[in-house]
């Protein structure tokens, strides 16, 4: 049984490491963005209430957050435990899960904390371009299409996406450090919080990462 938290600013590289802890693992990867996202493309209610909150980088509020994830992590395929990626972002929010678990008598085993230091974020996440067409991720950096601008796949054109400017970069630092960076305090009083060293490459961080959940 792993109910586990996987909490880190914005392109510490979370939605890597959940693909990957979910996999070998065998639980469930419940990531609250993908939830909202899916939603506004669907164009359900849920989605239409939560659009604007995200266009702008700012948080859902804590109730329409709290309601969604209780009734996910009810569903069956959460039995034997799973993964919440991007939740809890406010104490509010841990406060309302800790409570909502322990009247059913169960509690979180692990809150791994990706750590990475503010200018190796900035610089991934600006440096991030997207063909237009494929969908086909590069980095300027460490990762640059063979001709600038053009995808290597299908010779679309490759792009910054508007939400990695970095402008808004930066209003998504400010909420995590206002809003989310307190979470930590949260857990470590709790005993539950595990850090890890998230410089690394992503098979560095994924070996660290097991283990601290173990077997
Ligand atoms: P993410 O994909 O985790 O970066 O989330 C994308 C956006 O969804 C965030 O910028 C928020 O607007 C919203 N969101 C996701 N999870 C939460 C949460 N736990 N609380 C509030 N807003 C959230």
């Amino acid at each position: 049984m792993k109910r586990v938290v996987l909490l880190g600013p914005p392109g510490a590289g979370k939605g890597t490491q959940a693909e990957g802890i979910s996999k070998k693992y065998d639980i469930p990867h419940i990531s609250t963005g993908d939830i909202f996202r899916a939603n506004i493309k669907g164009e359900t209610p849920l989605g239409l209430k939560v659009r604007k909150y995200l266009d702008s980088g700012l948080l859902v509020p804590d109730e329409l957050v709290c309601e969604v994830v209780e009734d996910r992590v009810m569903q069956p395929d959460c039995a034997n435990g799973y993964l919440l990626d991007g939740f809890p972002r406010t104490v509010p929010q841990a406060r309302f899960f800790d409570e909502f678990l322990a009247k059913r008598g169960e509690e979180l085993d692990k809150v791994i904390d990706i750590v990475v230091d503010e200018k190796i974020l900035m610089d991934r996440m600006t440096g991030r371009r997207v063909c237009r067409q494929c969908g086909k991720p590069y980095h300027i950096v460490t990762m640059p299409p063979k001709v600038e601008g053009v995808c290597d796949v299908c010779g679309g054109e490759v792009y910054q996406r508007s939400d990695d400017s970095p402008e808004t970069v930066m209003n998504r630092f400010k909420v995590y450090d206002e809003q989310t960076s307190p979470l930590t305090e949260y857990y470590r009083g709790e005993g539950k919080l595990a850090p890890v060293d998230g410089a690394g490459s992503v098979p560095e961080v994924f070996s660290a990462i097991c283990a601290l959940l173990g077997e």
